[in-house]
């Protein structure tokens, strides 16, 4: 044991108060697999191979502060290529490496993993600038993630001679000191301490976990009781936010406090502060860049996405409830794919439900407003953390497939094509999922390889009224929306699991000035429009390192509906949606706005009605609310189509509706 570093902590957790320091660290309901073992398969897949394609694969020579940052060359340039880019990126590009078992990625990832390990000082410091709390943080995340799927037996060691200097520093230059960023978003820090605790056992480790949750804001009280957002400081920041939301499960773990436990439910309750205030019906909330407004033409922000997706695998892994998986999928199917690019070599900024205009025009935010391409496709949108930090957010959603569960058996926690192998009964089982969800309600589980005894446990989403699942045919009882379904028994090669989830079209209003939102099962439905494409600008990759795949080079896009998209949705008598849905195979890309594979026949009208259709007078680039519902009827009723939202790249979500009787 290093004598330093323990009287280091001993003395920290003395001067915190802290009478905790007996307890036991609580473990996870579930534990995550290593990034790698579970295979993306078919067009869930074919999004990691965009990326490899396209930003993930190309950034380094895209983003001179990626490609030559310090983190790489130690040149000591300073600013953002001393800070988070490099290692935003590097932890995607891990993952996605890993994800795609590609040796390519795999040798580009090695590269930032072996210059991170080699930049350690003699006193556990590391990367470019000393105590560089924050930025840190994230190589951290990226070098743990590396060693879990590889066992690098560098990596231990490092993290311990960091954590030894931090339990010392941390008692004189907090979180804080060095930068809010760090206080908020402390909890990635403390997921790498935990997994080293649970990975070696060493006491010293359960101290420093509490010295360092002490450090970190204080999330569980901001989403419970809120209060002011303009008074929380960092904590409204809607990146912060969504990063946040580890907190509660982590601190949970380290001091079991039922603030915590409840502080998911708090921030996400469709009644609570934040969701009435800021909440979107794709369980995102607005902020651009502060928590803004329920407008659904706010905005949210790439990075928030992608934190929301990897906060929940960590809520998910340490409490098991069902319906953090329902937003988990929620987020990945719908935000994600429609913030990207269609094709892989573009990303936007910023996400909005009602978006006819992807152009550099006036918005009206608070950050990144105008002139910097927010809501444009391109390897260029806004301030450049998203483009550095969005590329593990596929990737991650892959990992959080599957896990294991506590009691050694598998968890079915999202769903996708993939296959995962794992050890479970204490022998290394593979099953293969197949089906049609998220687009359709059927998902079949087949085991290939391994026999053993366990529990398989499935997630039944809360949206599904019915849902049934039947083991080799024969059909479980007590399948119950919103719990994970136990099967205990023994597995075998040839077993077959098959899932339905009937999916209703469901239309629910509520929203804000009572806009309908459209969705079934897990995906929510769009207005289909005709848009124009252009191409703005291109950054090209250096020809010498092009392959065939690049010759389109990496455009920046705006796109502009091409047809009127003041549509609102005509409503039955009992307030329901009547819809024809047409389902086509499942292509390579569903999210091409060219090849959804399912779509919705609605009726629909054309209404002026309070301006809508057109945009703001003075943020002339942002459409105009929909009109308080219900309205009138008037004109034609025409039938029009919707698409999944994650199939979009000009939409609205947020509608204005009337009854038919209303004419
Ligand atoms: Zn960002």
């Amino acid at each position: 044991m290093n004598k330093t570093f323990f009287l280091g902590v001993a003395a920290s957790v003395a001067l915190s108060g802290s009478a905790l320091c007996g307890e036991a660290l609580r473990p996870p309901a579930m534990h995550v697999l290593p990034d790698g073992a579970i295979q993306a398969r078919a067009w869930l897949r074919h999004q990691l191979e965009l990326q490899r394609d396209g930003l993930t694969g190309h950034a380094e020579e895209l983003y001179d502060d990626i490609g030559n940052s310090d983190w790489l060359t130690g040149a000591g340039r300073g600013g953002q290529y001393a800070w988070e880019r490099g290692p935003y990126y590097a932890k995607g590009l891990v993952a996605l490496a890993l994800a795609l078992d590609d040796a390519a990625l795999k040798a580009k990832a090695k590269r930032w993993v072996d210059a991170i390990l080699a930049s350690q000082r003699p006193n556990g410091d590391f990367g470019p600038r000393e105590r560089n709390w924050w930025a840190n943080m994230i190589a951290l995340w990226l070098v743990r993630d590396w060693c879990a799927a590889t066992d690098d037996p560098r990596v231990p060691p490092f993290l311990e001679r960091y954590f030894a200097f931090q339990a010392q520093e941390l008692q004189r230059y907090t979180l804080v000191d060095e930068s809010k960023w760090a206080m908020a978003r402390g909890a990635d820090e403390l997921d790498v301490v935990l997994w080293l605790h649970a990975r070696t056992g060493k006491r010293e480790l359960e101290a420093f976990a509490r010295l360092l949750s002490g450090q970190i804001a204080d999330w569980s009280t901001f989403y419970h009781r809120g209060g002011d957002p303009s008074k929380a400081g960092c904590r409204s920041h809607i990146v912060n936010f969504m990063q946040g939301i580890k907190a509660p499960p982590l601190q949970w773990r380290v001091n079991g406090d039922p603030r915590h436990r409840n502080a998911y439910a708090a921030a996400f309750a469709p009644d609570g502060w934040i969701m009435t205030s800021y909440g979107r019906p794709d369980r995102m909330v607005n902020g651009s860049e502060p928590l803004s407004s329920r407008n659904a033409s706010e905005a949210t922000e790439l990075c928030a996405i992608a934190e929301r997706i990897l906060s929940n695998l960590v809520a998910l892994s340490t409490w098991g409830d069902a319906s953090i998986g329902d937003d988990l999928e929620t987020v990945a199917y719908n935000t994600l794919p429609a913030t990207l690019g269609a094709d892989g070599r573009g990303m936007r900024y910023y996400n909005i439900l009602n978006l006819p205009y992807c152009v550099d025009g006036r918005y009206g935010f608070v950050n990144n407003g105008e002139k910097v391409g927010s809501l444009c496709p391109g390897p260029h949108s806004g301030f450049g953390c998203c483009r550095s930090n969005f590329h593990f957010a596929w990737p991650k959603f892959v990992q959080s497939l599957w896990m294991q569960t506590a009691d050694g058996g598998l968890a079915a926690t999202a769903y996708g094509p993939c296959t995962v192998t794992a050890v479970a009964g204490g022998t290394q089982v593979t099953v293969e999922e197949t089906g049609s969800y998220p687009f359709g309600p059927d998902v079949k589980l087949t085991f290939r390889a391994g026999a053993a005894t366990f529990p398989l446990k499935l997630r039944i989403p809360g949206w599904c009224r019915a849902p049934r699942v039947t083991v080799n045919g024969a059909a479980v009882a007590d399948v119950k929306p919103g719990s994970f379904c136990t099967v205990a028994r023994a597995w075998k090669p040839g077993d077959e699991v098959a899932l339905h989830f009937p999916m209703e079209v469901t239309v629910s209003g509520g929203w804000d000035r009572d806009a309908a939102v459209v969705t079934r099962g897990p995906l929510l439905y769009a207005l289909k429009l005709a848009y124009e494409d252009k191409v703005v600008e291109s950054y090209e990759v250096p020809f010498e390192k092009r392959t065939a795949g690049d010759l389109n080079g990496f455009p920046r896009r705006e796109i502009r509906a091409a047809e009127p998209w003041n549509h609102a949705l005509v409503l039955n008598a009992r307030g329901g949606i009547d819809a024809e849905v047409v389902t086509r195979e499942i292509p390579l890309h569903p999210f091409d706005p060219a090849a959804a594979p399912v779509s919705l026949k609605v009726k629909t009208f054309r209404s002026d009605f309070g301006g809508w259709g057109h945009t703001r007078d003075i943020l002339t680039a942002r459409a105009v609310e929909p009109p308080p519902s219900p309205i009138a009827i008037e004109g034609d009723v025409q039938t029009r189509e919707l698409v999944p939202m994650g199939a979009t790249q000009v939409r609205i979500v947020l509608f204005p509706w009337a009854r038919e009787s209303d004419k």
